[in-house]
C-alpha cells in the first residue's frame, strides 16, 4: 500500500482552499459538508462560491497565494488551474508539514482524496493510489447500487444501541457474534426496510435476551431470475452473500451459486422432472428446521418463486411453524425469454393479454381451459411444456386456433446457452425434436412470435 487510509475529523478545523473555480466548488462544497472552518484564497469567485461566502458559510481572501496564509491551517487543497502556483503551495505546505492535495496531482498531494460512497454515517473510500480515478469512480458506482440507501440508517441505528451492547455483553467475542447476527439479520432488514420501531423493539429483545443466546433464523426465499447472473436483483444478491446455507435445484445456473457467500452450506434439492431429489414436503420441513437453528436460509428458486414456483407452498409451512421469512421476487423465465428472444409479450397490434400457463400434466392429461386460450389476441406462454409440446400444439389446433399460428421454443433463455426455434402450431414440435430443444425452455404461442425476426438481438437464432 502506498497511502495509509484515514478518516479525518475536520468539525471546526481551519482549512485552506487555494482557487475559486468550479474544481474548488466542489472541494469547497466537500470540506464544508464534513463541517470545516473553510477560507478560500483566489482573486476570482465563481457566483456560488462568492454566493457560499456572502452567506458567511466559508471566508474569501480575494488575493494571491502567499504562505502567510498556511498559519495555523489543518488541511490545505490547492485547485488553481496554474500548476506554479498549486507547486509552491504544495511546497510550502510539505515544508510546514501541513497535509496538501493538488487536484488531479498526485505528485504534488501528501494526501489524495478517494471516491467516496456516502452512506454516512457509514462511509467507503475508494482509491487507485491516484494513478486511476476513472477506474476508482467505476468501482464506487458498483459499490453505490450494491449497498442500499438504508445503509446508512442501520449504521445509525447500530451506532445508537453501541454503548448499551458494549455494557450488556463485555466479553468482545460474544459482542462480534452478536453485532453480526444484528447486522445481517432480519432485524437489519426491518431497519433497511425502514421499520424501526419494529427494529428497536426487537433490539431489546435481543439484548434482554444475550445472556441466552437465542439466535433467530429466517428464511429469504428469493428469486434468482431465469440464469443470466446480470439478471438478479440488487436485493438477491445482497441475501445471497449474507446465507448460512441454500437450498437450490437444478434451475439454478452455477455461476448463480458461486455469487453465495463461500462458506455458505450448499444444498440440492433439485428437481428434475420425474426424478425430485427432494419431495416437496421435506423441503419445506427442512427450512423450518434449519431457521429453528437460527440459520440464515436462502431458497434459492429459478425466474420468479410465485411463477410456478411453488414458493406458496413452501412460505405457507413456514408461517405454520412461526419462522420469520421474506420473499424476492426474480425475473420470471417467460420475461427473459421474451426480452432475450425479441418477443413482446403483448403489443398493441397484435395481442392485448398474456396467460402463462403450465404444459405439466397432472393425472396423464394436460388441464388447461382451452377456449380461453385458443381466443385471438393474445399470446400464451408455456411453462414446463417440452415433454408435452406436441399434445399442446395439436391441443391448440384442435381447439380452433390456425394452425398457422407463430409459435417458438426458447431454451436456456437469457444465458449463453439459449436457442430459439420458432415456426408454427403445425411444425413446431417437429422442429423441436429435430434440433433436440430440452428442458428448460418455454413455448410461446400468438403472432408476436413473428417479431423475433426484426427484433431478436441476443445470439443467433437455430431456425
Ligand atoms: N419459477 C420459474 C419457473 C419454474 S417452472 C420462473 O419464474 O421462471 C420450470 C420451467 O420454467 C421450465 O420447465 C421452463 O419451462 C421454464 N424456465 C425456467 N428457466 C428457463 C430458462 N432459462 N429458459 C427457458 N425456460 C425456462
Amino acid at each position: 500500500m502506498d497511502y495509509f487510509p484515514i478518516f479525518l475529523k475536520l468539525q471546526g478545523a481551519p482549512c485552506l482552499l487555494v482557487g475559486g473555480g468550479e474544481v474548488a466548488l466542489r472541494k469547497a462544497r466537500l470540506l464544508l459538508s464534513v463541517g470545516a472552518e473553510l477560507t478560500v484564497v483566489a482573486p476570482e469567485l465563481t457566483p456560488e462560491l462568492a454566493e457560499m461566502a456572502k452567506q458567511g458559510q466559508l471566508t474569501h481572501l480575494r488575493a494571491c497565494f502567499e504562505p502567510a496564509q498556511l498559519s495555523g491551517r489543518r488541511l490545505v487543497v490547492a485547485a488553481t488551474n496554474e500548476r506554479e502556483v498549486n507547486r509552491q503551495v504544495s511546497v510550502s505546505c510539505q515544508t510546514l508539514n501541513i497535509p496538501v492535495n493538488v487536484v488531479d496531482d498526485p505528485d504534488l498531494s501528501s494526501y489524495i482524496t478517494p471516491s467516496i460512497v456516502d452512506r454516512s454515517p457509514l462511509v467507503i473510500a475508494v482509491s487507485t493510489g491516484g494513478g486511476v480515478p476513472v477506474l476508482a469512480r467505476l468501482i464506487r458506482g458498483r459499490l453505490e447500487s450494491l449497498i442500499p440507501s438504508g445503509f446508512g440508517r442501520l449504521a445509525r441505528f447500530a451506532a445508537g444501541f453501541r454503548d448499551r451492547v458494549k455494557a450488556g455483553i463485555p466479553d468482545v467475542e460474544r459482542r462480534r457474534t452478536f453485532w453480526e447476527s444484528v447486522l445481517e439479520g432480519p432485524l437489519a432488514e426491518a431497519v433497511i426496510n425502514g421499520d424501526e420501531a419494529a427494529a428497536v423493539q426487537a433490539m431489546e429483545r435481543r439484548l434482554e435476551d444475550a445472556g441466552k443466546q437465542t439466535a433467530q433464523g429466517a428464511v429469504y426465499l428469493v428469486g434468482a431470475g431465469p440464469g443470466n447472473p446480470d439478471l438478479l436483483t440488487f436485493r438477491a444478491l445482497r441475501l445471497m452473500q449474507q446465507a448460512d446455507v441454500v437450498l437450490h435445484d437444478n434451475l439454478v445456473a452455477p455461476e448463480l451459486l458461486e455469487l453465495v457467500r463461500r462458506d455458505a452450506e450448499r444444498i440440492y434439492v433439485g428437481k428434475a422432472r420425474a426424478n425430485h431429489a427432494l419431495p416437496q414436503g421435506d423441503i419445506n420441513l427442512l427450512m423450518v428446521e434449519l431457521a429453528q437453528q437460527g440459520k440464515r436460509v436462502l431458497r434459492l428458486k429459478g425466474g420468479d418463486p410465485f411463477t410456478f414456483g411453488r414458493g406458496g407452498e413452501e412460505i405457507e409451512t413456514l408461517a405454520a411453524h412461526g419462522i420469520a421469512f421474506e420473499v424476492v421476487p426474480g425475473i420470471t423465465s417467460a420475461s427473459g425469454a421474451a426480452a432475450y428472444a425479441g418477443i413482446p409479450l403483448t403489443h398493441r397490434d397484435y395481442a392485448q393479454s398474456v396467460t402463462f400457463v403450465t404444459g405439466h400434466k397432472q393425472d396423464g392429461s394436460i388441464h388447461l381451459d382451452w377456449p380461453a386460450l385458443t381466443r385471438p389476441a393474445q399470446t400464451v406462454v408455456v411453462y414446463m411444456g417440452v415433454s408435452t409440446a406436441q399434445e399442446l400444439c395439436l391441443a391448440f389446433i384442435e381447439h380452433g386456433k390456425p394452425a398457422t399460428t407463430p409459435a417458438a421454443a426458447v431454451e436456456w433463455a437469457t444465458t449463453e446457452r439459449q436457442r430459439t426455434v420458432a415456426g408454427t402450431l403445425r411444425d413446431l414440435p417437429e422442429l423441436m425434436s429435430k434440433h433436440h430443444i430440452a428442458s428448460p425452455a418455454l413455448i410461446i404461442v400468438g403472432e408476436v412470435v413473428g417479431l423475433a425476426d426484426k427484433l431478436g438481438w441476443y445470439r443467433t437464432r437455430v431456425c
